[in-house]
């Protein structure tokens, strides 16, 4: 017990007497040893930020483990009772991490019991007066030779430990450095400790350990203790008998679960480096010399080393200096790898790995050749803007292939600390330096390409915007001297090639867009999405399952009924896990295939074919057509619902825009007796509502022109009428102004009993004066259209240039009608539209804007 006798060495260190607790129901913590915690419930994670990450002094870092009483679910729910007896422990580790669930690791070093007297606060944690038991003067009793005075039953009980402990030991191998030491330990610790620290390092279970834990009496202890280390020992004695003495069966034995540890250090006996210190410390010293880092960072490293050399082993802080000296010497300060581009074969590279996405991949040639031509390039970053799945990562991936450059990912959404980015300093317990430092350590030279995903799902939070410290890292004025707070020492990023996607830039906090160049990366059409399926994701998906042609044949017209009816996206994601599925489900047949062929039997089929044909072995290759399709992938996902759901009056089909590419969005609307009253459902956002009002507002002022009646023919369509619009399809709050033409156009069917024509969808912004202005995301949402199996989409005027950006199998596909006011719309929507209205709407073409 090195640190119980260092700490009361000096005076006797008294516990505070008022302790933070920390409850546990899985794992049971011993005065003497170290375990690792894992919390995620309110309490203790609350404990957790705001005692031991606020804290500064050691005293802080002193907290209570109370064993077999689990922490409840909700902060608002009572405590259960506590357990009476628990371990004041010394948190020398914490290590945060959101995945899968925001939780932190603790490592806690178990110092002594004590009982809790009272409790002071239930919330945020649990605050408690505590009296300490074991006091820690009484294990500075010298290591007693025989029986000693207090000897009587304690003495003999001891001494009977203490062989017992020594006979275990001897058992083992002691060319293994931690069984030696543990050896040499075993002498030098005051008897009264042995009964904790040996059942925490033998392989007992919880309840045993509570039974040491509740034990007071040191004659108790050593009594619950001892059959514990009988039986290791009689486990051990059989296991070499049963087995050949061989040294790994040894090292089992002892490698105890979690719980064995010496204070301050995992007591792992598989671990061969219990080097002797000054070995490490100088060989530590030339790696520092080695790393052929700059001037600044090595006179940083040669005085924590100064320091390590001082610090006894066993100190919580000799591991965190070591830790901070290990990952400067494996940074990469002047390590990189040489860039080999050849723009040809960067063209061809780019041409091999992505199919279209023509724009973007003449933009990133051109970007590599500026680069080529002058190294030394501050350009902007660029910046991947479009939905899931449409090859963002990929083509980034592509381009340190091209370059011949390491790659590495940093995934950014739903970061919202800035240490996360720069690191944690290390006056912090549990510190570590941020994902830049930590990805150039991965790769391990630095001039790798970063690729900072999802820059538009970073997060904000008190602990600081991670937006500002990311600006840092891109300002090519200031990346030159990038300091990460652990690190406390600028590195240098400017050889960096950063490249950052995102959805969309809306969310992109703007000083950082600033920086970036946006290259938008639009879905794909249905054709373009067969053609990549072929030319890349089933061969690909092929291998990955270890699949060839030979086996599995996927023909065109089973992957456009993949697209259309079991995908409905604007990348190729699911497209490509429908893939993988497919090839699964088809090694698994050629798997059994093999099987048979080759017991040559001539099992009568077990039903187990579908297309009644094939006898077993299965033919090759195995063909997926549409039945073997249902079979694998189960029913469609998606109908070709749009024509049948317009099939009654007040149902339109609007297009609207997300992040994740363009969607079809159905308006309904009903109408019954009232009083004029308008609802709205289908999670709206407040300018989707204005929209509503308006369309109302000119549909009555126009009612005459279109025939519109109230529900018992009257000419005000609101009068005696309550009218409810429903906005469909899933729990997506949709907001914007682009479904002005769609709610009119619902509405205008609704009032005049006629239906919206089955294949039409339509976007546009309207005004009260019945103008029909121009909205973004054309592309997207025609795409979208298209997917749907719409023929005719309406449009505003203004957005025709739109159109230009269109594969031209979709121009060829839709039919197009750009309105400039609602007129138009209407006549263009309803079936049938309204002869001889166009005349009457044309007086507001005034070029009044708004
Ligand atoms: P994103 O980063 O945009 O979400 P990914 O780069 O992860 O998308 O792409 C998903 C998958 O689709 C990858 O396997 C990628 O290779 C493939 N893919 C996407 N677009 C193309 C394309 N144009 N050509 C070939 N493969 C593509």
């Amino acid at each position: 017990m090195l640190m119980c006798r260092t700490m009361s060495s000096s005076a006797g260190i008294q516990i505070p007497n008022r302790l933070p607790l920390l409850l546990t129901h899985e794992g049971v913590l011993l005065p003497g040893s170290t375990v690792r915690f894992s919390v995620d419930s309110p309490r203790n994670m609350q404990l957790v930020s705001q005692r031991l990450l606020k804290g500064t002094s050691l005293k802080s870092t002193i907290i209570g483990v109370i064993p077999n009483t689990r922490d409840p679910e909700h902060d608002t729910d009572d405590l259960p009772t506590l357990h009476k007896i628990g371990t004041a422990g010394i948190a020398v580790q914490v290590v945060g991490s959101n995945w899968p669930k925001p939780h932190y690791t603790l490592l806690i070093t178990g110092l002594c019991r004590f009982t809790v007297t009272s409790q002071l606060q239930e919330r945020p944690f649990v605050l408690a007066e505590v009296e300490q038991l074991d006091k820690l003067e009484q294990y500075t009793t010298p290591v007693p030779e025989g029986v000693t005075a207090e000897d009587g039953e304690l003495g003999e009980l001891s001494q009977k430990f203490y062989h017992a402990a020594v006979q275990l030991l001897g058992m083992l191998d002691m060319s293994v450095p931690v069984v030696a030491k543990f050896r040499r330990l075993l002498d030098s610790l005051p008897r009264e400790t042995l009964p904790d620290v040996v059942a925490s390092m033998i392989r007992t279970s919880n309840k045993e350990k509570l039974q040491v834990l509740d034990a007071l009496s040191l004659e108790e202890r050593f009594k619950k203790a001892l059959p514990m280390l009988n039986r290791q020992i009689e486990g051990l004695k059989l296991l070499q008998k049963t087995r050949k003495r061989s040294p790994d069966n040894e090292k089992r034995v002892l490698s105890v679960r979690k719980g064995g540890v010496l204070p301050g250090r995992q007591f792992n006996l598989d671990e061969e480096d219990e080097d002797e210190d000054g070995n490490d410390t100088a060989a530590l010293e030339r790696k520092v010399h080695g790393a052929n880092m700059p001037e600044a960072a090595l006179k940083v490293c040669l005085k924590e080393l100064k320091r390590l050399k001082k610090m006894p082993q066993s100190m919580p802080e000799h591991a965190l200096t070591r830790n901070y000296l290990d990952l400067m010497v494996e940074l990469p300060w002047s390590k990189s790898t040489k860039d080999c581009l050849d723009i040809g074969a960067a063209r061809t590279l780019l041409d091999n790995d992505h199919y279209a996405m023509d724009k973007l991949k003449r933009r990133v040639l051109e970007y590599l050749a500026v680069r080529q031509l002058k190294t030394t390039l501050k350009g902007p970053i660029l910046c991947f803007v479009g939905p899931p799945g449409v090859g963002k990562t990929s083509v980034g991936r592509s381009i340190a292939r091209t370059l011949g450059r390491e790659f590495h990912r940093i995934a950014l959404g739903g970061v919202c600390d800035q240490s996360d980015i720069r690191g944690h300093r290390r006056t912090y317990v549990g510190s570590m330096p941020g994902r830049i430092i930590n990805g150039l350590k991965t790769v391990g030279v630095n001039n790798p390409v970063f690729l900072l995903d999802e820059v538009d799902k970073l997060g904000k939070s008190l602990q600081g915007d991670p937006a500002a410290a990311l600006l840092e890292v891109l300002d090519p004025e200031q990346n030159h001297s990038f300091t990460d707070h652990y690190l406390n020492v600028a590195f240098d990023l400017s050889q960096v090639l950063f490249i950052a996607t995102a959805n969309t830039t809306a969310s992109i906090p703007p000083a950082l867009l600033d920086r970036m160049e946006v290259l938008q990366v639009p879905g794909y059409t249905q054709e373009e999405k067969v053609e990549i399926a072929h030319r890349h994701l089933i061969p690909n998906q092929l291998e990955q399952h270890g699949l060839t042609p030979q086996q599995l044949h996927i023909p065109q017209d089973t992957t456009q009924n993949i697209i259309s009816r079991y995908t409905r996206e604007a990348g190729v994601r699911s497209l490509e896990r429908k893939i993988g599925a497919i090839c699964r489900a088809v090694a698994v047949k050629v798997a059994e295939g093999h099987r048979v062929a080759k017991t040559e039997e001539a099992v009568t089929p077990e039903g187990s074919t579908q297309q009644g044909d094939t006898a077993a072995p299965p033919e090759m290759p195995i063909l997926i057509d549409h039945i073997a399709l249902k079979d694998i992938l189960g029913l469609p996902l998606f109908e070709m619902e749009v024509s049948e759901r317009l099939t009654l009056p007040g149902v339109a089909l609007g297009l609207a825009w997300t992040p994740l590419g363009g969607e079809i969005m159905f308006v309904e609307a009903s109408r019954t007796e009232g009083e004029g009253q308008l609802t709205l459902t289908g999670q709206l956002g407040d300018v989707m509502k204005e929209s509503a009002h308006l369309a109302i507002s000119w549909l009555r002022a126009n009612a005459k022109t279109y025939q519109l009646t109230n529900i018992t023919g009257g000419s005000d369509p609101l009068e005696g009428t309550d009218i409810h619009l429903h906005f469909p399809a899933g729990a997506v709050t949709k907001d914007g102004p682009s479904a002005g033409v769609t709610i009119v156009t619902c509405l205008a069917s609704l009032f005049s009993g006629r239906l919206v024509r089955s294949d039409v969808a339509m976007t546009g912004e309207i005004t009260l004066r019945g103008l029909v202005l121009p909205v973004g995301g054309i592309k997207d949402k025609i795409l979208a259209a298209h997917r749907a199996g719409v023929k005719r989409v309406i449009l505003p005027k203004r957005n025709e240039k739109d159109l230009e950006e269109l594969p031209a199998n979709v121009q060829v596909d839709l039919d197009f009608v750009t309105a400039g006011n609602l007129d138009e719309v209407l006549n263009a929507a309803i079936d049938g539209g309204f002869p001889g209205t166009a005349r009457s709407c044309t007086q507001p073409q005034l070029s009044s804007k708004l």
